[in-house]
């Protein structure tokens, strides 16, 4: 992000204006995605975020951020994110009920990797009512699990954004550095094959009832689609208001 607007080129500054005045005409919305490991959730974030107006919020992201600072509650969380297992209930709770109150949350919000227990959707349900407010949408984000270690074990991501790339199917312009900024990439530690085993297991017995309790308002995606496919069905489903 330049510090001086002066160097930003008058017809992206423009477009961007334009974006902005039409994100007043844009409905609210509180969308969850949901799905396993590498299922591409965190690849069409920005797009529907972008589109839509919305903040979003990945639990992954700031608990890596927790533990990359090595705050108390990064402490906490680092053991359970290394072996593959869910951090507690009450710690993401927390931090989703103070991250959905920043300004760039008022059109609504994208949770990414939230919630991902049955616990967690219920508290969320009744953070919304006491707002006044509910979730409009579920995406589901759908890859059979046999494709997966592939997509995880050849990501590579940014860490300030959270962007993310793949070696083979989505590589950087140049290897090893973030298109945007320029800073180099990492790989994530729990992007390894065996640690993906219990986060698939996590995910299976754990998560998948979430899709039960939001069955009404559920959408499919094929998520084993290239990028646009996938990007065109959530299009679909969100709507363009
Ligand atoms: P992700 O970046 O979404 O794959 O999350 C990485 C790790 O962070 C997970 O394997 C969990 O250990 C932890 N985590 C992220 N979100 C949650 C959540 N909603 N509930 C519990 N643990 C979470």
């Amino acid at each position: 992000m330049p510090s001086d607007l002066t160097e930003v080129p008058t017809d992206e500054l423009m477009k961007e204006i334009q974006r902005r005045l039409d994100c007043n005409t844009k409905e609210e919305k509180r969308v969850i995605l949901i799905g396993p490991p590498g299922c591409g959730k965190g690849t069409q974030s920005p797009r529907i975020k972008y589109e839509h107006c919305l903040c979003h919020l990945a639990t992954g992201d700031m608990l890596r951020a927790a533990v990359a600072a090595k705050t108390p509650l990064g402490l906490e969380a680092k053991k359970a994110m290394e072996s593959g297992a869910l951090v507690s209930d009450e710690i993401v709770i927390g931090l989703i009920e103070e991250a959905t109150k920043q300004p760039e949350c008022s059109k609504g919000f994208i949770l990414d990797g939230f919630p991902r227990t049955v616990v967690q959707a219920k508290k969320l349900d009744e953070m919304l009512a006491k707002r006044g407010q509910g979730i409009d949408k579920v995406l589901n984000f759908v890859v059979p699990d046999q494709l997966l270690v592939e997509r995880v074990t050849g990501r590579w991501v940014h860490a300030g954004s959270g962007r993310s790339y793949h070696e083979k199917f989505a590589p950087p312009k140049v290897a090893g550095v973030d298109d945007v900024t320029g800073e180099p990439l990492m790989k994530r530690k729990d992007d390894n094959a065996e640690t993906l085993k219990a986060r698939l297991g996590a995910f299976h017995s754990q998560t998948a009832p979430v899709i039960e309790h939001y069955a009404a308002k559920v959408v499919a995606l094929k998520a084993d689609r290239p990028q646009d496919e996938v990007a065109a069905s959530i299009q679909a489903a969100l709507g363009s208001k």
